[in-house]
């Protein structure tokens, strides 16, 4: 099995993110320091522009540094890295060991609702061959069941739709979710450290805790 570098940043990398208005500078040193910390090309980075869809891009070297109306993005070209911004959404990294394929997936309720991870498996199969027992999963520090209330409304939706043990009262459980979609994809390797961004972390942001936050990342590199 190869070397692969596969982090969660927090609160002590900064935020890494150009959209929650915070200086662009402020962004780019950030973005710059992490890459000295885990020894990328800063300038290799490609990330995304999010928008809680089931879009999943393959990219290479010539690919777009941000990738527009995306949440989810595979490579199989080392030294190609891949970041996944949230703050409560799941982060979730994908690493096909043998066939050399990762995957970067932003995993908020309506993506995961739209069936994101089950996407991207899909992609790594049809384009790179992998078969999904080679594949090991992670789930990165994200709003848990403890604090994840929704509407009455979308509460009977993830009844409907995934079943009554994703659900108590009006919170559900996004991680159990993803990990039965990554599981009926035939997943099996798949790490959760269940970190409650909201109330256990204190070094990761949290859009529910407070809405004016940055943004923590997922990274994943061959
Ligand atoms: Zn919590």
């Amino acid at each position: 099995m190869e070397n692969i570098l596969a982090v969660f940043t927090d609160i002590n990398d900064g935020n890494l993110a150009y959209h929650v208005g915070d200086e662009k500078t402020n962004v780019d040193k950030n973005r710059k320091n992490l890459a000295k910390k885990y020894n990328y090309d800063y300038k290799k980075l490609v990330s995304m522009n999010q928008t809680h869809g089931n879009t999943v891009q393959i990219v290479d070297l010539n690919s777009e540094k941000i990738i527009d109306n995306c949440d989810g993005l595979i490579t199989n070209t080392k030294d190609l890295p891949l970041m996944v911004m949230v703050a409560d959404c799941i982060p979730i990294l994908l690493h096909d060991e043998k066939k050399g394929v990762i995957a970067a997936i932003h995993a908020g309720r309506n993506s995961t609702f739209l069936r994101i991870a089950e996407v991207a498996i899909n992609k790594m199969k049809e384009n790179f061959g992998t078969n999904p027992l080679d594949i090991k999963a992670t789930l990165g520090p994200s709003i848990q069941k403890c604090c994840y209330e929704v509407s009455i409304e979308l509460s009977n939706i993830v009844k409907t739709s995934f079943g009554s043990q994703f659900v108590k009262g009006r919170y559900i459980d996004l991680q159990a979710i993803n990990k039965a979609i990554l599981r009926e994809n035939g997943v099996e390797k798949i790490e959760d450290p269940t970190i409650c961004t909201k109330c256990t972390s204190k070094v990761h942001y949290s859009y529910r805790k407070n809405h004016k936050t940055g943004r923590f990342s997922g990274i994943i590199k061959l």
